[in-house]
């Protein structure tokens, strides 16, 4: 917890409120003052640009960050600009360990913004205002294309962690930034217990727009789906934030919620974007940097780990960064029905080290151990344990209907996946901690391979 954190739990609740409007209107100043507006008319006419004008434009701006790029970062000072393929990938490691040479400009005349690593080491990146003004409107442009625009009300879950176990005791699960419309719900503290505090506040605050960590707001809806609850005001769009969706994922928000999931693909270290258009389509931002997907040799492949090229990036250049994440491109020759011409994605597939390894079927991904669930009542959620290669920890957090018939149809789905030489060690919880950010991790794998 943060000391920010720290002093806000303290204080009675309309004073954090009244700091958590203020400080909300502060940040929003900063990421929509400067040249935002600029971006914002930038973005929106890009979206009418032809192949060579689009073309023509990714060109100057990539040959900008580069030249910018090449003068300022000590780390980049011999990058082949001619040749992106032949500069050696950015690893999280660099970040980490030569940060000072990589960024360009002093962390106190940027903006600071930390990471949570898959191995628990926490990352820093600097953006400049100029690059935060940037990736706002981008985003801002995006969501007000599916209807949202600041001041509708609006439910947010993200991992701040601003309420303790005795504000759920009393019905609080939830601060509210009065000014802008915005309630901040903690997703620390989502399980059956808690499940009605958090559905009476939905209920009462009607939010139009939800946005937030994908797998809290299934927690809720699986939770509500099992008690055959659903919102009788329906929100219109849910902007899943930071994670991976999940077909489940998808299918059990939009029933409960009555609203469109559109899904979008960013980083707190600064990625270029994916962005889901009107269409249900994910589109490349061609304009926002490049995604090379590659093979574990790093050749070129439709299907593959990501390699990414920030534009937005100049406090502290990404080129080339291996963000850990794995995705599918569409065949070259699909087209969407919306008339972009942004190159389209076939699937996100989330983060590279969620698997879990087997001795026979090798590495099983989230995707289809997420499947593993079709067809059985009760479960609310689950997590994969790996520690050891012969052996797995499922733990399962579970409604009545999750009686010893389903628990062995959802081993034998596992052990489908699995195969005979991996133990499944199954074990019904109350309740799986999330992770220090505050996320849910579907699959923890600790071996050391
Ligand atoms: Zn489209």
């Amino acid at each position: 917890m943060s000391l920010k954190e720290k002093v806000i739990k303290k204080t009675p609740m309309f004073v954090q409120s009244s700091a958590i409007s203020l400080f909300n209107t502060y940040q929003y100043k900063v990421r929509h003052g400067g040249e935002y507006k600029k971006f914002r008319e930038y973005y929106a006419k890009v979206e009418g640009f032809t192949a060579s004008q689009l073309d023509k434009e990714v060109k100057k701006k990539q040959k900008s960050f580069f030249k910018y790029v090449k003068r300022k970062s000590a780390w980049y000072n011999k990058l082949n600009t001619r040749d992106l393929t032949k500069n050696v990938p950015l690893e999280k490691q660099d970040i980490i360990n030569d940060f000072d040479r990589i960024k360009t400009i002093k962390e106190k005349n940027g903006i600071v913004s930390l990471t949570g690593g898959t191995t628990g080491a926490s990352m820093k990146v600097v953006y400049t205002k100029k690059d935060m003004q940037e990736r706002f409107a981008i985003l801002d442009h995006f969501r007000a294309q599916h209807g949202y625009r600041l001041g509708k009300k609006t439910a947010w879950f993200s991992g701040k962690n601003l309420i303790s176990e005795n504000d759920i005791q009393n019905n609080i699960c939830s601060h509210y930034d009065f000014i802008n419309k915005i309630r901040f719900y903690s997703t620390f503290h989502i399980n059956q217990d808690s499940f009605h505090v958090y559905w009476q506040s939905l209920v009462k605050f009607q939010p139009e727009f939800i946005v937030g960590f994908p797998s809290s707001v299934y927690e809720l809806c699986e939770i509500a789906d099992s008690l055959g609850l659903q919102l009788l005001t329906p929100v219109k769009v849910f902007f899943p934030t930071a994670e991976t969706v999940l077909p489940k994922y998808r299918e059990v928000i939009e029933r409960v919620l009555g609203c469109q999931l559109v899904d979008q693909y960013a980083s707190s270290e600064g990625a270029p974007f994916i962005l889901e258009c009107t269409h249900g389509r994910l589109h490349i931002h061609p304009l926002t940097g490049v995604f090379e997907v590659v093979d574990e040799h790093l050749q070129p492949a439709q299907s593959g780990e990501l390699l990414v090229t920030s534009y937005t990036t100049h406090g502290t250049p990404l080129i080339r960064y291996r963000i850990g994440d794995r995705i599918t491109l569409a065949d070259t020759q699909d087209t969407c029905t919306c008339g972009s011409i942004f190159p389209l994605v076939k699937s996100i597939e989330g983060r590279t080290s969620d698997y879990i390894l087997s001795p026979t079927h090798g590495k099983v991904n989230l995707g289809n151990i997420s499947n593993s669930t079709k067809n059985i009542a009760g479960i609310i959620q689950f997590q994969v344990i790996q520690k050891e290669l012969e052996r797995v920890n499922v733990l399962v957090v579970a409604g009545p209907a999750f009686v010893a018939k389903e628990q062995s149809k959802f081993k034998k789905n596992l052990a489908e996946r699995f195969g005979p030489q991996l133990e499944i060690h199954l074990q019904v919880v109350n309740e799986i901690p999330k992770e220090k950010s505050g996320k849910f991790r579907f699959v923890k794998n600790s071996l050391k391979i």
